[in-house]
């Protein structure tokens, strides 16, 4: 009874305790719903600078697009406040009707984009983004040590598709398992399927992997399915770059030869950062006897995603992923994928017509690349000159450079975030032009130096003391961001 009913003195207590503690939360700074300028300046204040960078430059970066105001409102909602380990329908929580309604919608949503069967396709939206993805794909379909085979780094492969240099095994894919590359013709820039096929042969890869981050011309999936099935290897495609452009038709899909689709969502596809696994499933054949055999990817993938590489999932960027998929599917959505390979086009050629060398000659994707050996300017300092303008591009290699990793001869160039932006073939010009601007400056002070290794830290050295150019980069400067803020910003309130 003590225990129960406590006395009147202690009840008294309680009471000053609580009022006492009410006092203390009405009088405090803090309760949660102060906007982030009041909570952190700092913070805020650094994010509108970048929001005003976003805004004033040109984006070239191929792999980089802005996203819709619905997929950011997502990322910002209350879905981040909540754990949900497992898979729709088997949590390990409670509370996750509303979790569970989204990831499915997520689900089908990525099925109908790319017009898979859930007979034949299942899929996996929980990886956190494509790195992630890639290896829950490895870890769930191969042995440790088992052989796969990527597109060297270099040659416009993805890390995560086993990258390991002479010296160093740099991507944990090359720690964990036996990475061989394979390899563009120096010559044509155009992957070398015969001596794919040859080094295939004697390595006996487990996977191999058709993806790219930096390679302008469409992929023949057809051609490396056959090499996968000469050497009983996996396909894995990981579309990460092209998925806008897969998804409305743009470029061909790689569903029909491939075990496995890996993507990234917030690159052509415009959506948030995350990652998406595809993998087939349901009846893969007959044996001798004439029964199904069934495809047993599905518990491997999931399991490898959950539990095996990542806890909760994040369910605001799912909820992104579903809405940018949504969007993926209209005619809009087809439309933007023509211009953002048109615009590459036309800004490849208008490049080309101010004397730049491009890679393989053009582009059918969203990207091409410069080889800027011809200009006597390496990718680091045009990168940089580039920069300074509030261009935003990144140096790359070029098939059969000789520049070391950090000074590449080229600059990899992508229309996806401008074509966001509305821009159209006819804004291409000026853009062509900024850049030949740019690099010329750059070029016009080795000149004046007679330094033909002139460095990044070298050239700013002398611009420092050199008003004439310093003026020349301010001007410049100003021109672009004049011609930038013209645009529209999707997803920004204050466009
Ligand atoms: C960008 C990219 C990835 C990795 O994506 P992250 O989200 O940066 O981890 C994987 N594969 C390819 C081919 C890519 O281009």
């Amino acid at each position: 009874m003590q225990r129960l009913f406590p006395s009147a003195l202690c009840l008294v207590r309680t009471t000053e305790l609580l009022l006492q503690r009410s006092s203390v939360r009405m009088a405090s700074q803090w309760t949660g719903q102060e906007p982030l300028a009041q909570t952190d300046p700092e913070i805020k204040s650094i994010i509108q600078n970048e929001k005003q960078r976003q805004k004033l430059g040109l984006e070239l970066i191929a792999s980089e697009n802005f996203c819709s105001r619905a997929v950011q409102e997502c990322l910002g909602s209350c879905l981040t406040n909540k754990y949900s380990e497992g898979y729709p329908g088997q949590r390990y929580y409670g509370g996750n009707e509303c979790i569970d309604e989204i990831e499915r919608l997520c689900q089908k949503r990525a099925l109908d984009a790319y017009g898979l069967s859930p007979d034949q396709w299942g899929v996996n939206v929980q990886p956190y983004s494509g790195s992630p993805a890639n290896f829950a794909v490895y870890t769930g379909l191969l042995a440790p040590h088992d052989r796969i085979m990527g597109l060297d780094l270099p040659d416009g492969g993805h890390l995560t598709h086993g990258f390991m240099t002479g010296k160093k095994k740099v991507s944990a894919t090359s720690k964990y398992f036996e990475s061989m590359a394979y390899h563009v013709n120096p010559q044509t820039g155009l992957i070398d399927f015969e001596g794919l096929r040859k080094s295939a042969k004697d390595f006996l890869p487990r996977m191999i992997i058709a993806g790219t981050s930096a390679y302008s011309r469409v992929l023949d999936y057809a051609r490396f399915r056959d090499i996968c099935n000469e050497v009983g290897a996996y396909l894995m495609s990981d579309m990460a770059h092209i998925s806008g452009l897969v998804a409305t038709g743009v470029h061909p899909s790689p569903f029909e030869f491939s075990d496995v689709v890996t993507t990234t969502t917030h690159k052509t596809l415009r959506g948030p950062r995350s990652g998406i696994i595809f993998y087939r499933r349901g009846v893969k054949g007959q044996d001798k006897a004439g029964k199904d055999i069934m495809y047993d990817y599905e518990r491997k993938i999931n399991s490898a995603v959950f539990p095996g590489l990542q806890g909760g999932p994040h369910n605001h960027q799912i909820a992104a992923v579903a809405v940018a998929l949504k969007v993926a599917s209209t005619p809009e959505f087809k439309e933007y994928q023509l211009q953002v390979v048109s615009n590459a086009r036309t800004l490849a050629k208008a490049l080309a017509d101010r004397g730049y060398n491009i890679v393989t000659g053009g582009t059918d994707v969203h990207l091409f690349v410069v080889d800027l050996r011809s200009k006597s300017v390496d990718g680091s300092l045009a990168e940089h000159i580039l920069e300074l303008i509030s261009i935003s591009v990144n140096k790359n290699t070029v098939p059969g450079d000789t520049g070391s990793a950090l000074h590449p001869s080229g600059l990899r160039i992508g229309t996806p975030a401008l074509t966001s932006r509305y821009m159209k073939d006819s804004d291409m010009g000026n853009i062509a032009g900024f850049i030949d601007e740019g690099i010329k400056i750059v070029a016009e002070v080795k000149g004046q130096l007679s330094k033909p290794n002139l460095t990044v830290k070298q050239f700013n050295a002398h611009l420092a003391k050199d008003e004439a150019t310093q003026k020349k980069v301010s001007e410049l400067r100003g021109k672009v961001e004049v011609f930038a803020t013209q645009f529209p910003m999707p997803g920004f309130e204050d466009h």
